[in-house]
């Protein structure tokens, strides 16, 4: 059975470079097209469901996918995690348990929709990411033992990872502070990274993935932060745009996604 698990590894490594391809394409089909949920969602939309159940759905392969590998391969092997591997497995499922369940909960959704299509690409990108991450970080020789946790890269990408996390998090909840009084369309934000660009919370979920890349110091990490870029950058030039357009009095000097720059 240990056999099975090793025999993965060409499949792992496979699933890799598909993931890299999609990371390619998503950036240039958003270019070109939205992807049509929250505000860039059409009037006639066909085909959705309830957002909170969709982002629940969609999200929650990051979870089983990468636990099941994760798991499966130590105790195949008969061996137990080190350290470090336990602790990349913790913070993956406590930043998923957020996204999934608290983070969708903490929204005002109420009425939301979102496609249907958008939920079956999440959750067949979700299972295949949860997967290769999982087995990355169970296989990684260099997580293997303590020392891992003086290394500069371990060090350094938790640093980013966490200030990721953190600004992510406040970003979100200043836009969810918006529309606290029950108002369902949008304001300008301010507060936090708003004052410099219009999409701190994408800037730093950009971060955590870079971060966390850094600190497993895997393909896999490396080519799910490539695709988080491939995926929100597009989306945050799109969001820029969209605030220019609808109020007159946006900032001028906001910038979209990385602050005095882009
Ligand atoms: P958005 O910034 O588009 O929206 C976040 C929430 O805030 C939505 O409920 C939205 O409402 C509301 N909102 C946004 N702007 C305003 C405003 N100006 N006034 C009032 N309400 C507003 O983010 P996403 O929905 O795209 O993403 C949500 C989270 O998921 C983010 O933290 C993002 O980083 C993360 N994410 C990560 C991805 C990855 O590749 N790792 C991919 C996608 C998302 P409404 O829905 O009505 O627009």
């Amino acid at each position: 059975m240990a056999s099975l698990m090793a025999s993965l590894a060409g499949w792992q490594e496979g699933i890799v470079w598909g993931l890299a391809v999609l990371a390619l394409i998503t950036f240039t089909s958003t270019i070109f097209q939205t992807n049509p949920y929250g505000r860039h969602m059409q009037a006639n939309q066909r085909f959705t469901m309830p957002a909170r159940p969709a982002w629940l759905l969609f999200e929650c392969p990051q979870w089983w996918a990468f636990t099941l590998t994760f798991w499966m391969a130590f105790w195949l092997e008969a061996e137990s995690p080190s350290a470090p591997a336990v602790l990349l497995y913790a913070l993956w499922q406590s930043h998923y348990l957020y996204r999934a369940i608290v983070y969708p909960l903490r929204k005002r959704d109420d009425g939301k929709r979102f496609p249907i299509s958008g939920v079956v690409f999440g959750f067949v990108f979700n299972t295949l990411n949860g997967f290769v991450n999982g087995y990355a970080v169970a296989y990684a020789p260099h997580l293997v033992g303590n020392s891992w946790f003086t290394d500069p890269r371990f060090l350094l990408g938790l640093l980013i990872a966490v200030s990721g996390w953190l600004i992510n998090f406040q970003s979100d909840s200043i836009l969810i502070r918006l529309r606290s009084d029950g108002f369902d369309g949008y304001r300008i934000p301010y507060g936090g990274l708003y004052r410099w660009i219009s999409c701190p919370n994408y800037f730093g979920e950009i971060l955590l993935w870079s971060g966390w890349a850094m600190m497993s110091w895997t393909w896999a990490g490396l080519v799910f932060a490539l695709f988080s870029v491939s995926n929100l950058l597009p989306r945050a030039m799109s969001h820029h745009r969209w605030y220019r357009e609808k109020f007159a009095d946006y900032p001028q000097e906001r910038k979209a996604l990385i602050p005095g720059l882009l």
